[in-house]
């Protein structure tokens, strides 16, 4: 058989999202009058969305669910998604309802206008703090202007994405995933379709400060090279103001000026150079740790129990 849908949801501690999700999702999908597949991946989750994600299965066959041996994190779980997706056409979407399952209509609409990612753009975002919602725009922007790549603006991972895309997509095996860099970068026939951002159905976000950060590191090392570049303009710069200064100050000397004794000015040019020079290793440090886990080859996720990949 044949399957034209299939849908991804990562799934952390999502327990009284999940009956909800498929509800709708399967609202949704019959209505199409297509055959389609709910992909659930359990990305290590702590309550017992694990055992509701099985007892879904055990009815409903178009659910399967793919369930990792600890948590990986949110775009490891999408990416087991993508390798396990059968359809000829795959959905991402969030657990929480956030993303309305409705949606999926008007990008399926344009997939079959011919364009191979229908990315959601979030035209408007309800429930969701004035932290996250600053700190998400400027997130976007600065991708937007640092990364090689265009990645849209307000756009996360709900999307629909053409077999083809996928099939490349499953090909990169990189091991820090910005999934919206890599379907950015991959080319294509793309189009976004502007949707209105819910509120969460139920629970809190599993995306804590400290995991968007780790995300935006991600994106801007994946995708930049800029943050080893700034390093070299600081050097310049630095360089430039130090010749400069050279000539001021042998002249300032012979003409017996007292401006420039003093301990506290070496100090905090020491300071200063000290940090910048810390700063600019720590940066190395980034893209080099990212080389390691390269290296080491490891497996992106580790699953416990899942359908056969076919
Ligand atoms: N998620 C996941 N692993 C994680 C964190 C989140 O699979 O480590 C899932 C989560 O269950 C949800 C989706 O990723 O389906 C988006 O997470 P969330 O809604 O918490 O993020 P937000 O919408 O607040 O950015
Ligand atoms: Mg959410």
């Amino acid at each position: 058989m044949t399957i034209t849908y299939s849908i991804i949801a990562p799934i952390y501690n999502e327990f009284d999202n999940l009956p909800e999700l498929y509800r709708r999702v399967k609202q949704v999908m019959d209505s199409t009058g297509e055959t389609w597949e709910l992909i659930l991946v359990d990305d290590g989750s702590s309550d017992h969305s694990t055992d509701r994600i099985c007892e879904l299965a055990e009815k409903d066959p178009a659910i399967r669910p793919v369930i990792f041996a600890r948590n990986f994190g949110h775009q490891i779980a999408v990416t087991a998604g993508l390798d396990y997706a059968r359809g000829e056409a795959v959905v991402i979407i969030d657990a929480d309802l956030q993303d309305p399952p409705e949606v999926i209509l008007e990008l399926a609409k344009k997939w079959k206008e011919g364009y191979e990612v229908v990315y959601a753009v979030r035209a408007e975002r309800q429930g969701e703090s004035w932290f996250k919602l600053l700190t998400a725009s400027l997130f976007y922007r600065l991708i937007y202007r640092i990364t090689d790549v265009k990645i849209p603006m307000d756009t996360g991972d709900f999307r629909l994405i053409d077999r083809k895309v996928v099939d490349v997509m499953n090909n990169m095996r990189e091991k820090h995933r910005f999934l919206r860099g890599m379907g950015a970068w991959v080319g294509f026939r793309q189009i976004g379709v502007e949707y209105k951002r819910e509120a969460r159905f139920s629970g809190e976000t599993k995306y804590p400060f400290k995991k968007m950060l780790k995300l935006a590191l991600n994106a801007i090392t994946g995708f930049s090279y800029f943050p080893l570049q700034v390093a070299t303009y600081f050097g310049f710069v630095s360089a430039g103001i130090a010749i400069l200064t050279i000539p001021v100050v042998v002249i300032g000397r012979l003409n017996g000026t007292q401006a420039f004794y003093g301990q506290a000015t070496t100090l905090i040019a020491v300071l200063f150079l000290g940090g910048v020079q810390l700063i600019s290793l720590g940066v190395l440090g980034e893209y080099i740790g990212r080389i390691y886990d390269e290296v080491k080859g490891r497996p992106l996720y580790i699953v416990r129990e899942a359908p056969r990949k076919e």
